[in-house]
């Protein structure tokens, strides 16, 4: 009976190894896929500009401008196709030094109050400058801290409120941010009066080099890259970036980061690698 046993033991931890391997294999073949994936998707959004760099290059070179209106215009477009060129491969360094576990965070104990207030203060006047609507509301009651690196948690906010320009109604954008606290979390929202995003896309917003609407997005500096790279950077501080949207109605993210359990408000340097 114990014999038996021991069999029956041997042979259930070899089924188990033999699904471990399996599963293993799937994931290398799905990360192998993903691979793929990714190096044809930089190549094509590499193509595209240079294609048209050297399209307007030609044209120069051709002596086909002749006014200097036309020629003012042609080095307008090569320049925003050189800026592009510059935005993505900052995203794709950003994207693989987070990939290999290289991004270094200076981690420090922030206090989350008076952090959003500066920002948004900030945004605010940036915002308004350029003639969009904005309002803050801080409905933060107590002094919380969290431990965060100051200048990713920037890039994910800006990250967000960048889409939000990009994506909304040109002259007609209004934003509205909102910072409280629940259960352990601090949440920022950021909600706009943008197109939205259908249900069935918005799933898939968070993944690398995803588009909504590629053909529409061609020109908005769009790499899709955004979104994934905030989530990343948000989910190394613990945190989440939730997003809920309506087409037609606007979008609106959220950004949930853990509060710091340590009390007091202390700036003490907290080094996380
Ligand atoms: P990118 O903006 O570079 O294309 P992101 O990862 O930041 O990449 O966003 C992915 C996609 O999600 C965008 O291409 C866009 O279609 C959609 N999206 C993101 N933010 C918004 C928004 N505020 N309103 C409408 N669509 C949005």
């Amino acid at each position: 009976n114990n014999a038996c046993n021991e069999i029956g033991f041997l042979i259930e931890s070899f089924n188990i190894m033999a699904e471990k391997l399996k599963e293993n294999e799937n994931l290398k073949q799905e990360y192998e896929e993903n691979r793929k994936a990714l190096i044809a998707n930089i190549s094509h959004d590499l193509k595209t500009p240079i294609t048209a760099i050297q399209g307007y290059i030609e044209a120069i070179q051709d002596g086909i401008v002749t006014s200097p209106e036309k020629m003012a215009q042609y080095l307008e477009i090569i320049n925003n196709n050189t800026v592009y060129i510059n935005h993505l491969i900052d995203d794709l360094f950003l994207f693989s030094k987070l990939d290999m576990h290289q991004l270094e965070f200076k981690m420090e104990s922030v206090p989350i109050k008076a952090y959003m207030h500066d920002l948004m203060t900030e945004f605010s006047f940036e915002l308004q400058e350029r003639g969009f609507e904005f309002h803050y509301t801080d409905d933060m009651a107590e002094k919380y801290n969290v431990v965060i690196d100051r200048k990713r948690i920037y890039q994910v906010i800006r990250n967000i409120i960048g889409n939000a320009i990009k994506y909304g109604p040109p002259g007609a954008l209004r934003l509205e941010t909102r910072l409280y606290k629940s259960e352990g979390f601090s949440y920022l929202t950021i909600r706009d009066n943008g197109p939205g995003i259908p249900e069935d896309k918005l799933p898939r917003i968070f993944d690398r080099f995803y588009r909504v609407d590629s053909e529409r997005t061609k020109d908005l500096m769009s790499t899709g890259l955004g979104l994934s790279i905030a989530k990343e950077l948000v989910e190394a501080h613990g945190g989440k970036v939730l997003v809920e949207s309506v087409v037609g109605e606007g979008s609106c993210f959220t950004l949930a980061i853990p509060l710091s359990t340590e009390k007091g408000s202390g700036h003490e340097a907290y080094s996380d690698n």
